[in-house]
């Protein structure tokens, strides 16, 4: 078993510092992020580390008002599935937007989301 050529857990390392990177498949040329074993496309595991720009729109989106236990002091918050300009989607916490300015296809860029030492992906204004 060869070691993935990024990892989830290097995926949020570079996340933190302000980096996107997904990966390309090598075989059929497919993009994923994060990470995954292998490629949802053909199966193979070929994969090829790819700086992502962090730039999109929101594809979707979701206010959340009831929030797990964690998070119970953020809301309301609104969560986007973010379609990146290299074409692929990615979850990820929207942060300094207003709720009510919130459309589908509002031009967002990455920012990682800084808690300790955990870190999550969002988004704020482009
Ligand atoms: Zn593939």
């Amino acid at each position: 078993m060869t070691e993935p050529v990024i990892t989830l857990q290097r995926f949020f390392a570079r996340a933190r510092e302000g980096r996107l990177t997904g990966v390309r498949c090598g075989k059929c040329g497919a993009l994923a992020i994060p990470p995954k074993e292998l490629c949802p496309a053909c199966y193979e595991r070929a994969w090829e580390p790819v700086p992502l720009a962090g730039e999109g729109t929101i594809a979707s989106y979701t206010v959340i008002r009831v929030a797990p236990r964690a998070y119970t002091a953020d809301v309301p918050y609104a969560v986007a599935v973010v379609k990146l300009k290299e074409g692929v989607s990615l979850l990820g916490r929207i942060v300094e937007i207003p709720l009510d300015k919130l459309a589908v296809g509002l031009p967002v860029r990455f920012r990682p989301l800084v808690k300790g030492d955990q870190t999550a992906v969002g988004f704020g204004p482009a």
